[in-house]
This record gives C-alpha cells, sequence and structure tokens, in this order.
C-alpha cells in the first residue's frame, strides 16, 4: 500500500488508567511479545475486529480491514514507541491511483501495541490476561477508528473533548464486549472501571 504518514505524533494516547510518568527508556531494552503471547494477540485482533465491524453493522468485515492495521513493539519505529500508554493511534493518508475518478486519499490508521506496557500490566495485576486485555484494547481503539472515519469525532480534539471521547470510547466498548462470553474479560472490565464513570455526566451529550 502506497501511503504517506501525515502526523506522527501520539493524537490518542490512550487506555491510560493510572498516570505513570513517562521514562525514557532504551528502545532495545523494552520486553517484546513472545511467540505465544503473539499468537493470542493475533487472536485477540480478529475477534476485535469481527465484534466491531457486527456491532456497527457494517455491510462487509471488509471496510475496516481496509482502514487499520495491527502493529506490535517488533515492528514500530522509534517514534512510535511511547512509555505509560497500551497503544497509540496514528493516522496515515492512504493514496489511491489510476482509479476512475483519478487520485484520491483516505485516511488510514495504524494501531500500535506497546507490548512492555501491556506486559508490565499483565505482571502488575494478576487477574489480567493476556488475551481479554488485548481484546478490551482494540476493540477500544477500533471503536476511536469508526467514529474518526465516521466523523463522529474529530482525530486532532481538545485536550477537554479528547477526555470525553475517552469515557464514550470505553463505555461502548463494554457494551460490545458484554455481549459476547470472553473467558478474562470480568477482570479487565473492573480494571477500565473508573474510565466509565463519567459517562453518567454526558449521557445528554
Ligand atoms: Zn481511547
Amino acid at each position: 500500500m502506497d501511503r504517506s504518514r501525515t502526523e506522527s505524533f501520539p493524537a490518542v494516547t490512550c487506555d491510560r488508567p493510572e498516570s505513570n510518568p513517562a521514562k525514557s527508556v532504551p528502545e532495545k531494552t523494552l520486553i517484546r511479545f513472545n511467540a505465544p503471547q503473539n499468537t493470542a494477540v493475533n487472536r485477540a485482533v480478529a475477534l476485535a475486529e469481527e465484534l466491531v465491524s457486527n456491532d456497527y453493522k457494517m455491510s462487509s468485515s471488509q471496510w475496516l480491514a481496509r482502514r487499520f492495521d495491527v502493529n506490535t513493539l517488533a515492528s514500530l519505529k522509534p517514534n512510535e514507541i511511547v512509555h505509560g500508554p497500551f497503544a497509540q493511534i496514528i493516522r496515515y493518508e492512504g493514496k489511491r491511483k489510476n482509479t476512475a475518478l483519478g487520485s484520491g486519499t483516505y485516511d488510514f490508521y495504524k494501531i500500535c501495541l506497546q507490548d512492555h506496557s501491556i506486559l508490565a500490566a499483565l505482571e502488575k495485576f494478576p487477574d489480567l490476561k493476556l488475551l481479554p486485555f488485548v481484546l478490551y484494547i482494540v476493540v477500544h481503539e477500533l471503536v476511536h477508528i469508526v467514529r474518526f472515519t465516521q466523523f463522529v469525532q474529530n482525530f486532532q480534539a481538545s485536550p477537554d473533548e479528547t477526555m470525553a471521547e475517552e469515557a464514550r470510547v470505553h463505555a461502548k466498548t463494554h457494551d460490545i464486549l458484554s455481549q459476547v462470553q470472553i473467558p478474562g474479560m470480568i477482570p479487565v472490565f473492573r480494571f477500565y472501571e473508573q474510565w466509565r464513570q463519567p459517562i453518567d455526566d454526558m449521557k445528554d451529550t
């Protein structure tokens, strides 16, 4: 795919239940998912895509698939690595070439999973298991992406808007994942509980 980076800043650094001070850790020392963990991550990503596509009643899951990609630490560039958040979304501009309508552009989103932060959370909170945790993270990021592509939410929002959007996206994520039985989901819901609370104040927004 021909795509060029249009924004490199972490416009959405979400999934941050605690404010951990960012630490500067040399990239090579960061722990990455091992092979069995990568298998679990791939299953979580496939399931997340299916659940979000179904929930938004997209005619074809391909519609969503063409608009995002999930990368783990092994394939992140240094400036795509952050410390604290479990994932960040980076928007790229894809270019269509030689179509009947001429060239055009479209948004493409790269979900950058931060292996080191995810694994640190699993170690700190033993109730959390990798597959349901990554499932939650990826569903959450896909909900953001659907809302960006449907122009419900601007990618470049103010800090206040971003916080309000976080609560809405956590609520939607909880809603989607509550409708299926995924082993290990309850501790993940508990982990993110505090993020959903502000939604009570914004039901009418
Ligand atoms: Zn978020």
